[in-house]
């Protein structure tokens, strides 16, 4: 499951743009700041990739970043910019629904939920939506480390209600769920290993 080279492919405005290529790829999700770009870093361990994509005018891009030659990270954007108006989440909305209805070598969303504060709204509804859509979706719970998180509660008990709060929308099967940190290293042979099975599955 190692990282030995990533490679920037290609930055693309829907999902029709996207690089041509069946080779397997992972997409990214989160509400801004949920620690999407330290994810990224932490996971491939170079400073540099996920920098691309928070340059201007790159933050509302679908980013391709090549692993190894034989596998994609997407970056997407992310949801629920603090001062967005509502109809900037809307336009985030049909932008990237189309990438996860059309894109078949799509193998999982990675999902990233800010453990350090209670479940929010905002990704419940995603929680949901990819839920009643069946694309397939894998939970990154990110900023384990924060035990002295928002209203004195701790990162497992805002998980926990997270996913007692999305159940009836995963009737079949609750999809995989990954703690991490970027911060102490939580999670990270874990959840390369869990993309590796699920490249080979
Ligand atoms: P993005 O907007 O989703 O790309 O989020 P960033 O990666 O830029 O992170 C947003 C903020 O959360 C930054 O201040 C990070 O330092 C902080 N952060 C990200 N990951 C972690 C983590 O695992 N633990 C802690 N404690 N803070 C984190």
């Amino acid at each position: 499951a190692k990282i030995k080279e990533v490679d920037f492919v290609k930055s693309s405005i829907r999902a029709k743009d996207c690089p041509q290529d069946e080779r397997p790829e992972f997409a990214m999700l989160g509400r801004s700041n949920v620690g999407k770009s330290s994810l990224i870093n932490f996971l491939v361990r170079k400073k540099e990739v996920a920098l691309t994509s928070k340059k201007p005018g790159k933050t509302q891009l679908i980013n391709h970043f090549l692993v190894n030659k034989s596998w994609y990270i997407v970056d997407l954007p992310g949801y629920g910019f603090a001062n967005a108006p509502d109809s900037a989440i809307m336009d985030w909305s049909s932008f990237t629904k189309g990438y996860f209805l059309n894109r078949e070598s799509l193998v999982s969303v990675l999902l990233l939920i800010d453990a350090s504060v209670p479940p929010k709204k905002i990704d419940l509804d995603c929680a949901n939506w990819l839920g009643r859509n069946n694309i397939p979706l894998t939970f990154v719970f990110t900023k384990c480390d924060k035990t002295k998180a928002a209203k004195g509660r701790r990162p497992d008990e805002n998980i926990r209600e997270f996913q007692e709060l999305i159940k009836d929308n995963y009737r079949q099967k609750h999809p995989p769920w990954i703690m991490t940190s970027s911060v102490t290293g939580l999670g990270r042979d874990e959840l390369l290993l869990h993309m590796s099975q699920l490249r080979n599955y």
